[in-house]
């Protein structure tokens, strides 16, 4: 029988390499929400929008022509054909998704897509794991397995920083400080970042490698 796994964290908890690796070795679909509220960040600035109308980035998310490759070994993104898995992952996009990603009416249209993504995974690939910030909580509080995964601040900020340079030096945990802790604080609202939900396994990775967050997860899983 089908099997979605909802993971929810913040940046830097290990969520995307982790559900990305689980999904591979469980043989099942990747589902990154993210990239969704990103994607659409990107193809807002693209046409000039002003990300503060909110009924006019809500409209743009109704008819925002989006694919997305949901096999984990390729997770690419596609906005009106062109290809912007990379783009969307630059400095200029994560420091203004959170300004669409609060809007209710983006939030409304793209939970929509993602729950009949899911419905579409599980019948096609017998299954998905999804990972978001809202996921264990809003857009698939049914799934058979619901985990969040936390770590440190400090944790996060090294490994963040990390991905972004391959190194960190004080210099560059300095830069990554400012915008992971503005991160989180405009994500607030939409997030369950502390505290796991009823029935939700939370998870600290702090002391975990990557190795051993994948075991966990599939522990998890299995039982
Ligand atoms: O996971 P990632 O860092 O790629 O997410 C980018 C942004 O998308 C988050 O900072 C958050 O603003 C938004 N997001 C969200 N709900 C989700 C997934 C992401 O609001 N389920």
């Amino acid at each position: 029988s089908p099997i979605t796994i909802a993971v929810d964290g913040p940046s830097g908890s290990g969520k995307s390499s982790v559900s990305r690796a689980v999904a591979r070795r469980l043989g099942l679909a990747y589902l990154d929400t993210g990239a969704m509220y990103r994607a659409l960040t990107w193809w807002c600035l693209e046409r000039g929008l002003d990300l503060a109308d909110q009924t006019t980035v809500a409209a743009a998310a109704k008819d925002l022509d989006l694919r997305l490759s949901t096999d984990p070994d390729a997770p690419e993104v596609r906005v009106a054909g062109t290809d912007v898995s990379q783009e969307i992952r630059t400095t200029r996009i994560s420091g203004q998704v959170s300004q669409v990603a609060t809007n209710l009416g983006v939030r409304a249209e793209l939970r929509r897509r993602q729950r009949a993504l899911v419905e579409e995974l599980r019948a096609a690939r017998g299954g998905v794991v999804v990972e978001g910030r809202d996921i264990t909580t809003v857009v698939a509080p049914d799934a058979e397995h619901r985990i969040l995964l936390t770590a440190s601040e400090e944790a996060r900020l090294t490994r963040r920083t990390t991905e972004l340079h391959g190194t960190s030096t004080q210099e560059q945990l300095a830069a990554t400080r400012d915008q992971v802790v503005r991160r989180d604080r405009d994500d607030a609202s939409v997030s369950a970042f502390f505290e796991p939900a009823d029935g939700v396994h939370g998870l600290d990775t702090s002391h975990l490698s990557f190795e051993e967050s994948v075991r966990a997860v599939l522990d998890l899983v299995a039982h």
